[in-house]
C-alpha cells in the first residue's frame, strides 16, 4: 500500500486509488459525535460551478486527459447562464462589417477605461474561435436567410470605434441563447464523462502552505460535509445579484465563492461596480432582455415621451446599461416615472405581433405569465434591477487566483466567469460581454490547470484539521439558541441595498447601509435555523448563503463609500465626475474584524488612452 495516512472520522472512497493505493470505501475511525465528514474524494481538478465557465473548464481539462469533479449547488443546467436571453457578442461581420478592433474599443470605452485592455483584447480576439466552437459542439443558433448565425443589436457595441451607428454583433439564439448554451455544454460534458456532484454546497477552500489543495463542501440531499482534494482548483460559482431585493438574478446567486475566498484571507477587487440593468420586470427584477431594445423598443416615461433622447440623444434605448438605467432613475426621482411609481414602460407595440413572437418569445411569455400582460398589445412596466457584478476574485489573465491581489498566484487555485476579475468589464459591463467572459476564461482556465497538472505537481497530505472550520460552522448553525430567522435578515438586507447602494449613491445613504449591514451581522450571531434534519436542509442553507450576503455587502457598500468618483456603473451624487487623476486605478479589498481595507493597483492601458465617455 502507498503512503497511508489516518484521518479522523473520514471515510476515504473512489478515485483514491492513485494516492492511497485502495479504492475501497474504508472507514479510518468512528464516527465523530455531531456533524460528520462523510467522505475524502480526490480528484486531478476539482471545479466549484457548473456554469458557462465551470463545465467549459471541465470539458477543457477532461479532453486533456484529467479526471476532473464538478461541484454544484443546482442541478448543472439550472446554473444561472441558463436564464440568459439576448446573445453573446463576437465580431463575426456575418450581416455587415464589424472588426475585432472596433470590439475591442467598445468594451474599453464601455468599461469607463477600467477595464485592462491586454485582457480584454485578448477576449474578443479569441471571441469568433468560441461561437464556432459552440456552433461545432450543436447549439442551435438563430439563422441568417443564407443560414449564417444570425446577430442583432446590443447597447454599446457601435461601429468605426464608437463614431458609427450600432453593430449587429450579438450571436443569438431567438431570446434564449443562455439556455442554449449551457444545455450543449452540460450535453458536451456528459458525452465527455465529465463527473458531476449536483447540490453540494462549497463551504471552504482548503490551504496548505500558501497552496489551495481542495475544499469542503455541504451535502445538500444526504447532509454531511465531504472533503474534496485536487492539485487544481477552480471557483466558477457566477454573481451576487441576490444581495438586491430587485434582482434579474436566480436565488443561487448569493456571493458563495467571493465569501469563502474572504474568510481565506484575500481581497477582492472592484466590488463598487454593480450592474443595473435598465428593464427588469417592474417589483420583481425578472429580466426582459436589452435585446427587446436592440430589436427597436422604447422606453416611455409617464408622458409618453422617449426620455432617452434627452440623456443620449445618439444612441438613445441603445446607450450602455449604466446610462440608461441612470436616465430610467432620474425620470421617476423627477415624477415622471408611471403613476408617480419607481418604474417607466418598455414599449414593443410598434415592432408587429411577428417580430415579437419570432425574435422575442420569451419576453413575451414572461411578461404575460409574471404581470398578466401582453407586450403586443400593451407597454411592459419596466424598473432598473442588479443584474451584474463587475468586480470579484481577482485573478490574472491565465485566471490564477492573487493572494495579493495584484502578482503573486496562490498556487492551485483558478477563477473564471461572473465570481472573476479579469478585468475585461472595469467600471461597467457592455450586455453580450458576460457569456462571451464565461466561456472564453472557462476554457482558458480549463486549459491553464490543464498544463499545470502536466507538470505532475504532487498531492499534498491534507492537514488532519482542514474541514475543521467547516463542522464548526454548521454545528454552530443548526445548535444556535437564537430567534432571528434567516429571511427576515434577508429581506432588510436587501431592500436597503436596492434603496442606499443602488443606481445613484451617497455618502450619507452609503453610511447609513453600512451601519446596517453591521447591524445586520449582529443579529446574525442570533439566528436559528429551526430545521435540525441533515436531508435537504435549505433552511440551513439560506443561513450559509446569508453569511455570504452580509460579508459581500459590507464590502461593496465600504469599497463604494472609499471611491470619490463617478465611474460607469459607480455614480456618486455627491461626485459626480469621473476623476481619472485619482482613480484610474482598480480597488482591492480585504475583509478584516477591524473592517474593510483597500489597496489599489493601476489599470493595464495598452491602446485607448482614456477619453470623455459620451453616447
Ligand atoms: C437574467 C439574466 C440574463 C442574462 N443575459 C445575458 C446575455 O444575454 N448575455 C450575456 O453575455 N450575459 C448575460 N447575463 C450574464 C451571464 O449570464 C452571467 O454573467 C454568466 O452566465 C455567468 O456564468 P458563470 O459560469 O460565471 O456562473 P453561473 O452560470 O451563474 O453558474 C454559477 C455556478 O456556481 C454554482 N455555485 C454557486 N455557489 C455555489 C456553492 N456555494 N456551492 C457549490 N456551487 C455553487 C452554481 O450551482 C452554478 O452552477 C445574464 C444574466 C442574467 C441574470
Amino acid at each position: 500500500m502507498a503512503e497511508y495516512k489516518e484521518y479522523r472520522g473520514m471515510c476515504v472512497v473512489g478515485e483514491c486509488k492513485k494516492y492511497y493505493g485502495t479504492d475501497d470505501a474504508k472507514v479510518i475511525h468512528e464516527e465523530p459525535k455531531g456533524v460528520e465528514i462523510k467522505n475524502v474524494h480526490l480528484h486531478d481538478a476539482v471545479i466549484v460551478g457548473a456554469g458557462l465557465a465551470g463545465m467549459y473548464a471541465a470539458l477543457e481539462l477532461k479532453k486533456a486527459g484529467y479526471d476532473v469533479a464538478v461541484l454544484t449547488k443546482v442541478f448543472p443546467t439550472r446554473s444561472h447562464s441558463g436564464a440568459a436571453q439576448g446573445g453573446i457578442s463576437a465580431a463575426l461581420a456575418n450581416l455587415e462589417e464589424d472588426h475585432i478592433e472596433w470590439h475591442f474599443f467598445d468594451t474599453v470605452k464601455g468599461s469607463d477605461y477600467l477595464g485592462d485592455q491586454d485582457a480584454i483584447e485578448m477576449m474578443v480576439k479569441e471571441a469568433p474561435r468560441i461561437i464556432y466552437e459552440y456552433e461545432h459542439m450543436g447549439v442551435p443558433f438563430s439563422r441568417t436567410p443564407d443560414g449564417k448565425i444570425m446577430q442583432r443589436y446590443f447597447g454599446g457595441h457601435v461601429k468605426d470605434f464608437g463614431r458609427g451607428g450600432p453593430v449587429l454583433r450579438a450571436c443569438m439564439a431567438a431570446d434564449r441563447t443562455g439556455h442554449v448554451l449551457l444545455h450543449t455544454l452540460w450535453e458536451q460534458c456528459v458525452k465527455y464523462n465529465v463527473r458531476f456532484y449536483s447540490e453540494f454546497f462549497l463551504l471552504s477552500l482548503i490551504i496548505k502552505s500558501g497552496k489551495c489543495i481542495g475544499v469542503t463542501v455541504w451535502d445538500l440531499i444526504n447532509g454531511g460535509i465531504h472533503v474534496f482534494q485536487g492539485k487544481a482548483i477552480l471557483l466558477a460559482t457566477g454573481g451576487y445579484g441576490r444581495c438586491y431585493s430587485i434582482t434579474s438574478n436566480s436565488h443561487a446567486n448569493t456571493a458563495d465563492g467571493l465569501g469563502v475566498v474572504m474568510r481565506a484571507g484575500l481581497p477582492l477587487e472592484d466590488m463598487e461596480f454593480v450592474q443595473f440593468h435598465p428593464s427588469g420586470l417592474a417589483f420583481l427584477g425578472v429580466l426582459l432582455t436589452e435585446g427587446a431594445r436592440g430589436e427597436g423598443g422604447y422606453l416611455i416615461n409617464n408622458e409618453g415621451e422617449r426620455f432617452m433622447k434627452r440623456y443620449a440623444p445618439e444612441k438613445m434605448e441603445l446607450a450602455p446599461r449604466d446610462v440608461v438605467s441612470r436616465a430610467m432613475w432620474a425620470e421617476i426621482e423627477a415624477g415622471r416615472g408611471i403613476n408617480g411609481q419607481q418604474y417607466v414602460y418598455l414599449d414593443l407595440r410598434h415592432l408587429g405581433a411577428q417580430k415579437i413572437m419570432e425574435r422575442l418569445p420569451q419576453i413575451r411569455e414572461i411578461s404575460m405569465k409574471l404581470l398578466g400582460i401582453d407586450p403586443i398589445k400593451e407597454p411592459v412596466p419596466v424598473q432598473p434591477t442588479a443584474h451584474y457584478s463587475m468586480g470579484g476574485i481577482p485573478t490574472d489573465i491565465c485566471c490564477r487566483v492573487l493572494a495579493d491581489g495584484k502578482e503573486k498566484w496562490l498556487e492551485g487555485l483558478w477563477a473564471a466567469g461572473e465570481c472573476a476579475c479579469v478585468s475585461v468589464h472595469g467600471a461597467n459591463r457592455l450586455g453580450t460581454n458576460s457569456l462571451l467572459d464565461a466561456s472564453v476564461h472557462g476554457k482558458r482556465a480549463g486549459k491553464d490547470m490543464a498544463a499545470y497538472l502536466s507538470t505532475n505537481p504532487p498531492y499534498e497530505v491534507l492537514p488532519e484539521d482542514c474541514a475543521l472550520d467547516a463542522i464548526k460552522q454548521i454545528e454552530w448553525l443548526l445548535n444556535n439558541p437564537g430567534t432571528e430567522r434567516p429571511g427576515a435578515i434577508r429581506k432588510e438586507l436587501q431592500e436597503n441595498m436596492y434603496n442606499l447602494c443602488g443606481v445613484f449613491r451617497r455618502k450619507e445613504d452609503l453610511e447609513k447601509m453600512y451601519n446596517i449591514i453591521k447591524d445586520l451581522q449582529r443579529r446574525y450571531k442570533n439566528i436559528l435555523v429551526q430545521d435540525k434534519g441533515a436531508k435537504f436542509n435549505t433552511d440551513l442553507m439560506e443561513a450559509l448563503e446569508l453569511r455570504n450576503l452580509l460579508e459581500t455587502a459590507e464590502v461593496i457598500v465600504a469599497s463604494a463609500l472609499n471611491r470619490t468618483e463617478s465611474r460607469g456603473a459607480h455614480y456618486r451624487r455627491d461626485y459626480p465626475n469621473r476623476d481619472d487623476e485619482n482613480w484610474l486605478k482598480h480597488t482591492l479589498a480585504w475583509r478584516t474584524e477591524e473592517g474593510v481595507k483597500f489597496d489599489y493597483k493601476p489599470v493595464v492601458i495598452t491602446r485607448f488612452k482614456p477619453e470623455e465617455r459620451k453616447y
